[in-house]
Formats: structure tokens, C-alpha cells, sequence
């Protein structure tokens, strides 16, 4: 606003209101938008000139040795001899024939050859969904090529904040079984999220695991179903939708059901527990919303990163398995790679991996660690993971631990709040300028006072209370 005003040379006068007619009109008609862009042009300035394209990566080309070189032979022809390339070319050697050259980029089999000096800027941008290791190289793979490259993301990965902050916790949500999706789009779960405030209708298709996460203004049937024919109409009609919660148990939205031939289950004493597929998307729904408001992301942009990203147990992404294409994102990409491909899968694999994935998602949950004092780990605090300390392990009680929280503060802590960590680390006084709100887990009994102790509520405005049989855990008071 302020540079807005600069080319104009101001005069300020006074004036009564009554005689003010075009600025009373003004000000009882202004225009309902927020004007919050302003604030924004730094970002976006800051992203675009962080954008990797293909004549920066054809620039950086010109500068990597390596590359120069692979460019020579490419245009010269490659020594007969391998002995006689120098050591960090020869391991190009077994790819030359598949080595192709376009506007300056080098591509082997469609990936871009990414310069030594694009490398970090690379990865930062195919983690942009924050997926975990195995998941960021299949994706990588799809676009990207340079020696080292796993090795390089498995680091990337392991040491990324954001991941270390927003993880999972170790709670989780158990998987009731659902009849198997043959088809895309054949059976969805749908939920409402709530999250900051605002509501969202979340899809999640069975088949696919193709993510949708639709912001609504009311939770009314009538809007969840306005939202859901949206995407019905790019991707046809399910023939069955789990949901268990309001709006999907209405009336109204029954009727929908029935006239579109949908088959609609919701809890009953027949289906107990349906949908444990739509907590689990809401879960990973919310971790997105959380993740991209943090990095002052848009949804959007992690969706379709979400839905390019190869499923390592079905090896194709989401929209591989909805569109029989890969879609382009601002990543740059060789056209054949977009080029559409018909997703012919394997049933047994894709029923395998549908029965399978309750018995493989039982295994991660039940991985316990062990600490030991002074290690650096992270304590969930309900909604994310925050850097503490161990002090010691507290004999008498199963797996229960002494740690020191940033703020000073030493409470117990079970294992299952706990986490070994490479992306955070514990600094004593530690600025949080989030409104973490500590120590809501359920089954945890010690909860720790605000640090200047003034009095700690739950997410539900309860005000916490320490138990008085398990004060002396409280060791900093
Ligand atoms: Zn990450």
C-alpha cells in the first residue's frame, strides 16, 4: 500500500462525513476480497528465481566438467577405450547409447542429467510433498538422474525438518478390512477434516489412493455433495462410498446414494467401524495441510505432488493408476515421460497389496525404541513432534523416560511419545513460536505446566490438571 502511494502526491484535508459522498459510497460498497498479495511478493519472488527450467539446468550444463565432457563425446563420439575416460565420467560409460542431448540438457532414458550445482535445488523440489525416503526416489527416478542419487535423498529425507516435525504419530487409527477395489474410482472414503478453523471434504479412492482435499464453507449435505460431484464428473461415479460421520449419514445425502446407484456404507452393527480408510486419509490429509502451512505452500501444489509420486508397492503413482499418465508439474520433464501410458496392472499384485496393507500397517505400528540418556530425540505433543532431551530411564515403569522439553520443563514420557530424530535437535530455550499446546496425548498421565507457569489447556480449552500421585515426575518444580 505504502509503495502504492508513493507516485502520488498527497494533500490531506479535512472534511465532515456529510459532505463526503463518493467515500461513503465507496466505503459501504468496497470490494469483498483480502488483499493479502502484498505481504505474498517476496515468496513468490523467492520461488521463482528457486524454480529449476530447463535453461537453467542447460546453463549449469555448460558449467559441470563432467557434463561438458559427456557433451564432447556425445557430439565427437565416445573413446573405444573405458580405461581411457576419466574417473568420474566412466560411470557414464555403460549409458552412452541411452545419453540424448535436447536444447542443452542431457537426458539418459528421459531423465534430465541434473548439474553437479542443481543437484541440492533438485532435491528440495522433489521432496516438495515431504514424502519419505523410498517414496522421494521413486518419484525422483521418474524425472531426474545423477550418480549417488539414492544415497543423496536418503540423507536429503532423513535430515528434513519439516518430516522430522509434522512425522506421524505413533498412534494410529486401527484398519477395519474393505471388500477390494478392482477399478479406480470404484470405492472411495469420504470424511469432513477440520483444520484451522476452516472444513474440508476429503476422498480418498481405494484402488488409486488418489487424494482429494476440498475446502467447504458449511458442512451441510448439500455442499459435501455439490463438492463431490465435482469430482465425480472428471472421474465418474463410485459404485461404493464408506464414510461413518455427519453430513454422509443424512438423510439428503442418502437419497444422493440412491439416485446416482451408489452404495453407501456407513457405521452400522453390520459394518462396525467402516471406515478406517477415511480416518487414515484424513490423517494424511491433515499432515498435508499442516506441512504446506508451514512452508507457506499451497495444498494444491502437495496434492498434485502427492498424486505424481510413484506407490512403492504398486509401482505407479496415483494418477498413473486413474490416467494412464504422469501430469506435469513445474519440475521440468522430457515430453516423453508425460506421454500417456496405459496402466495395465497386475490383479493379484493390486489385491495382494490391498489385503496386505492392514497386516503391513500393524508392523509400523508396533516398532518400539529404546533410549538411552542424553540422547536427542523428539516427544509428540499431540499434533507434532518438538526436539527434547533424555535424561534417564525411569526403572520402575515400563518404558517410561525422564526428558527435558525445550522450555526447561522435565517430564516422564512413555516410548510411544518418543523418537529418535537426525532433522531436529534439542537447544535449551529454544524459541517455539508456535501455540503448541504440550502434553494432550491420552494415555500419557504427566502433563507439564506453561513455562512461566501459568496454567495449560487442552486443545478443547480443559484446563490440564497434574494429577497429584504423579507430581513428583514433575521434576522442575
Ligand atoms: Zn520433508
Amino acid at each position: 500500500m505504502e509503495l502504492k502511494l508513493l507516485i502520488y502526491d498527497l494533500e490531506i484535508n479535512y472534511l465532515p462525513g456529510k459532505e463526503m459522498h463518493i467515500a461513503d459510497l465507496l466505503s459501504r460498497n468496497y470490494i469483498n476480497n483480502e488483499f493479502d498479495k502484498e505481504i505474498n511478493i517476496e515468496g513468490v519472488v523467492h520461488s521463482i528465481n528457486n524454480t529449476i527450467n530447463v535453461s537453467k539446468i542447460a546453463e549449469a550444463t555448460k558449467h559441470d566438467l563432467v557434463l561438458v565432457k559427456i557433451l564432447e563425446y556425445y557430439n565427437e563420439g565416445w573413446p573405444k577405450d573405458k580405461n581411457k575416460i576419466s574417473g568420474d565420467i566412466q560411470h557414464y560409460w555403460s549409458l552412452r547409447n541411452d545419453i540424448v542431448v535436447e536444447k542443452g540438457v542431457l537426458y539418459v532414458k528421459n531423465k534430465i542429467i541434473m548439474p553437479y550445482s542443481l543437484r541440492r535445488l533438485a532435491l528440495q523440489q522433489l521432496h516438495e510433498g515431504h514424502n519419505g525416503v523410498n517414496k522421494t526416489v521413486l518419484r525422483a527416478k521418474q524425472l531426474v538422474y545423477w550418480p549417488g542419487l539414492d544415497n543423496e535423498i536418503k540423507q536429503y529425507v532423513l535430515s528434513c525438518k519439516i518430516c522430522d516435525r509434522f512425522k506421524n504419530s505413533n498412534t494410529k487409527e486401527p484398519l477395519q478390512h474393505h471388500q477390494v477395489a478392482k477399478l479406480p474410482f470404484e470405492i472411495i472414503s469420504s470424511d469432513i477434516l477440520t483444520y484451522g478453523g476452516k472444513d474440508y471434504v476429503v476422498v480418498f479412492d481405494h484402488y488409486s489412493k488418489w487424494l482429494e482435499i476440498i475446502k467447504i464453507n458449511f458442512k451441510t449435505a448439500q455442499e459435501v455433495i455439490q463438492q463431490l460431484k465435482k469430482i465425480f464428473s472428471t472421474h465418474g461415479y463410485p459404485q461404493t462410498i464408506y464414510s461413518d460421520n455427519q453430513p454422509y449419514s443424512s438423510d439428503v445425502f442418502k437419497q444422493f446414494c440412491v439416485m446416482y446407484n451408489i452404495n453407501l456404507l456407513t457405521s452400522s452393527p453390520r459394518y462396525p467401524q467402516s471406515n478406517g480408510t477415511a480416518e487414515r486419509a484424513v490423517q494424511t490429509a491433515k499432515q498435508m495441510l499442516r506441512k504446506a502451512d508451514f512452508e507457506k505452500k499451497e495444498i494444491l501444489d502437495i496434492l498434485l505432488e502427492y498424486r505424481c509420486t510413484t506407490l512403492p508397492q504398486i509401482g505407479a503413482s496415483p494418477c498413473e493408476l486413474v490416467m494412464s499418465r504422469l501430469l506435469r508439474t513445474k519440475f521440468p520433464v522430457n515430453e516423453n515421460t508425460l506421454k500417456p501410458k496405459i496402466q495395465v496392472n497386475d490383479e493379484n499384485r493390486m489385491l495382494n497389496y490391498q489385503a496386505n496393507y492392514k497386516e503391513y500397517y500393524d508392523k509400523r505400528t508396533k516398532s518400539k525404541d529404546e533410549f538411552n540418556a542424553n540422547d536427542d530425540v523428539v516427544v509428540n505433543d499431540g499434533r507434532v513432534w518438538l526436539p527434547c532431551k533424555v535424561l534417564s530411564k525411569l526403572d520402575n515403569y515400563p518404558r517410561s523416560y525422564v526428558v527435558k522439553l525445550q522450555n526447561g520443563q522435565i517430564v516422564r514420557r512413555t516410548s510411544y511419545h518418543l523418537r529418535h530424530t537426525k532433522g531436529q535437535h534439542y537447544v535449551e530455550n529454544y524459541e517455539d513460536n508456535d501455540d503448541i499446546i504440550l502434553g494432550v496425548s491420552s494415555n500419557e498421565e504427566v502433563v507439564s505446566k506453561g513455562s512461566n507457569g501459568e496454567i495449560t489447556k487442552t486443545k478443547v480449552g480443559r484446563v490440564v490438571k497434574i494429577p497429584t500421585k504423579l507430581d513428583i515426575y514433575d521434576l522442575s518444580n
